[in-house]
C-alpha cells in the first residue's frame, strides 16, 4: 500500500464520518415525521371510516343496514311491539325526525372484527342513526370484545317482550280460527226461486 492510498483511505473515512454527522444534525432542524402517541394523535382526513356507532334511540329496527352489509356482520333481532305489556317510555316512542318506533330492537350487534369498513350500511339507514366515527383506538385483547352491542335491553326485558308478543300472536291465531269456524257454521242463504218463463207477445195480424 502506497502513501497515496493510505491518505486517500483516511480522507474517505473522514468524509463518511462527516456525512453521518450531517444526517444526524439534520434531525435537529427537519420537521419531525413521527408523533408522540398517545400524547399526540394523527389528524385524520375528512370522512375517514373508523368505528361504527348506532345512536340507538333513533333506530327503528328496519334491518336495511344489515341487508346492505356485504359481509353480514350486523345482527339484528326485533319483536313487534305487543299491545299489552309495552315499554314505550323506554324503547318505543318516536325518533328524532318523528318516525314511530313499532319494533323492539332486542339485539343490535356489529362484529367489527369482520367489518371491512366499506360504509355501505350507513347509506340506507332511514333515520341516519348508524354512522362511521373517527374513533380508531379500538384495539382489544379478546376478539369477542370487537362485537359491539348497541341494544340496551336487558335479558329480562327481552324475555318479557318476547313472551308478550308470543301470547298476542297465539290470541290472534285463535281469533282467526274461531272466525273461520263461525263463518263455516253460519246458515247458508236460501237459493233464489227460478224465474217464470217469459211468453213472447203474439204479433197482431196486418190490417
Ligand atoms: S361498514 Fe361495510 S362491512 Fe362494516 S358493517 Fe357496514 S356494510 Fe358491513
Ligand atoms: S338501517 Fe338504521 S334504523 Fe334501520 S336497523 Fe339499521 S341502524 Fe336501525
Amino acid at each position: 500500500m502506497g502513501i497515496t492510498t493510505y491518505v486517500s483511505d483516511i480522507l474517505e473515512g473522514l468524509s463518511s464520518v462527516w456525512d453521518a454527522m450531517v444526517v444526524g444534525l439534520q434531525g435537529y432542524t427537519d420537521k419531525p415525521c413521527t408523533l408522540e402517541y398517545p400524547d399526540e394523535k394523527v389528524r385524520l382526513p375528512a370522512r375517514s371510516r373508523m368505528q361504527l356507532f348506532n345512536r340507538f334511540e333513533d333506530c327503528i329496527g328496519c334491518s336495511m343496514c344489515a341487508m346492505a352489509c356485504p359481509v353480514d356482520c350486523i345482527y339484528i333481532d326485533t319483536v313487534k311491539a305487543p299491545k299489552a305489556d309495552a315499554m314505550p317510555e323506554k324503547y318505543l316512542g318516536k325518533t328524532k325526525d318523528g318516525k314511530e318506533k313499532k319494533l323492539y330492537v332486542t339485539k343490535f350487534d356489529i362484529d367489527m372484527a369482520k367489518c371491512c369498513y366499506c360504509n355501505l350500511c350507513t347509506f340506507p339507514c332511514p333515520t341516519e342513526c348508524l354512522t362511521m366515527t373517527p374513533r380508531f383506538e379500538a384495539s382489544v385483547m379478546n376478539r369477542n370484545d370487537l362485537v359491539y352491542h348497541f341494544s340496551p335491553m336487558t335479558k329480562d326485558e327481552v324475555e318479557r317482550v318476547n313472551k308478550a308478543a308470543e301470547i298476542e300472536k297465539h290470541a290472534a291465531e285463535a281469533a282467526k280460527v274461531a272466525a273461520a269456524a263461525a263463518k263455516a257454521a253460519a246458515p247458508k242463504p236460501a237459493a233464489p226461486a227460478p224465474a217464470a218463463p217469459v211468453t213472447p207477445a203474439t204479433p197482431e195480424p196486418p190490417k
